[in-house]
């Protein structure tokens, strides 16, 4: 008997979902074997897959069936594969799409802070569009307020304003509004400077306070939460310089925490200088269940042919690992074997070249084996 166990509710979802959900939970048992824990992870329904399966059953048709919130919410954490393929793309309005169970779990979690690692893999860096030079040392963690902000601020139109149309005619006229409280901002920022005590000691806090209130307020709240970490190094960075440094020095960067929309387009941003979306992991945390999941989507084009690469879902483990259950140990083992595989010239297709030789290119259940013998 191991001495903890855990329970995982795991999500596969559609498309390649099954696939690399397998190889994420067969890293798991391996890991529970190495660190005497055990990982039990019960399969729900989301996405296309529970549409089809509650139409099938006469149910009310859902994304997110109740069963599968209800496993969700009583798991010590959620392991998420994709969701979305083409037999759902019913636009017809009122039709139930599979994206609608990914933000329904999310909201139902209250799930208000959003993490990407970007970590760059000395093996992969020729996929990436930025000179390999500008790339070494590359490492960082974005944090990203997910609840609030413009996405959730109030949203108006207003017609027939006068003046508002072109050569001062009435027009259209659209409002959206931004909105923050010190206790939204405070406990993303809180977060982000406990990750850092953690890894390199740095924040950088972005925001537009040269014209933005609600930046204004963010930075205030920075300093205050900064100066209960002497040990940790914070710096405020304008968004729009924050782009820039992006490309042009994104090895300065440790953890970087900004609101909503800010996020949302620098992890974008971010996310291509690693220059595979295979590899990229993220994790959904909150006041309940954590949850953890790929970046990229369900890739239909591929699904069932066993080449998807199962890296990201088998590092949104490692997430899960350290930010659910603080086995920082076994997440560095886990990463440490990705990088190891990798620096050994093991590929899935989607990030081999034309260097790779053929007997180095694996599919998706080879990979998750790799990965288990390399954490040894
Ligand atoms: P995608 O990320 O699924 O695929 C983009 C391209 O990358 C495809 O060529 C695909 O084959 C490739 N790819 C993605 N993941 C891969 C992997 N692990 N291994 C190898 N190749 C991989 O994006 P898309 O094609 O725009 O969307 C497909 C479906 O996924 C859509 O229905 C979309 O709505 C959904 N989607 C879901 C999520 C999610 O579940 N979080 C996110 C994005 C898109």
């Amino acid at each position: 008997m191991a001495s903890k166990t855990y329970r995982i509710c795991t999500l596969p979802g559609d498309g390649i979902g099954p696939e690399i959900i397998a190889e994420g939970k067969k890293v798991l048992k391996a890991v529970g074997e190495r660190h005497d824990a055990a990982f039990e992870c019960e399969d729900h329904l989301i996405g296309g897959s529970a549409i089809d399966a509650t139409r099938a059953a006469g149910e009310e048709v859902s994304a997110l069936p109740p069963a599968t919130l209800a496993a969700a919410r009583a798991a010590d954490a959620v392991l998420l594969a994709a969701v979305g393929g083409p037999k759902w793309n019913d636009t017809t309005p009122g039709a139930v799409r599979p994206e609608q169970g990914l933000l329904a779990i999310r909201k139902s979690l209250g799930l208000y802070l959003n993490l990407r690692p970007v970590r760059m893999y000395q093996a992969l860096r020729d996929a990436s569009p930025l000179r390999p030079e500008r790339l070494e040392g590359v490492d960082l963690l974005i944090v990203r307020e997910l609840t609030g902000g413009l996405y959730f601020g109030e949203h108006t139109r207003r017609h027939n304003v006068p003046g508002a149309g072109v050569d001062g005619a009435a027009g259209d006229a659209a409002v959206d509004s931004m909105e923050y409280s010190e206790h939204e901002i405070e406990r993303v920022v809180r977060w982000a400077f406990d990750a850092a005590a953690r890894r390199r000691g740095r924040v950088a806090s972005v925001d537009k306070a040269n014209v933005l209130e609600t930046s204004r307020l963010w930075r205030e709240v920075a300093h205050r939460v900064a100066a209960e970490y002497p040990k940790v190094e914070e710096s405020d960075v304008l968004v729009d310089n924050c782009a820039m440094q992006l490309v042009s020095n994104p090895a300065q960067f440790d953890v970087l925490v900004t609101e909503n929309t800010f996020g949302d387009i620098l992890s974008d941003e971010a996310s291509m200088l690693t220059g595979s979306l295979g590899m990229l992991a993220s994790a959904s945390l909150g006041s309940g269940t954590a949850l953890y999941e790929p970046s990229h989507g369900s890739a239909p084009d591929i699904a069932g042919k066993g080449i998807a690469n199962p890296l990201a879902q088998i590092l949104s483990v490692e997430l899960m690992l350290r930010y659910s259950f603080h086995m920082d140990d076994a997440a560095d083992e886990v990463a440490r074997a990705v990088q190891r595989v990798l620096d050994d010239g093991w590929r899935t297709v989607d990030i081999a070249d034309a260097q790779t030789p053929k007997d180095h290119v694996l599919g998706t259940v080879a990979m998750g084996d790799k990965v288990v013998e390399y954490l040894g």
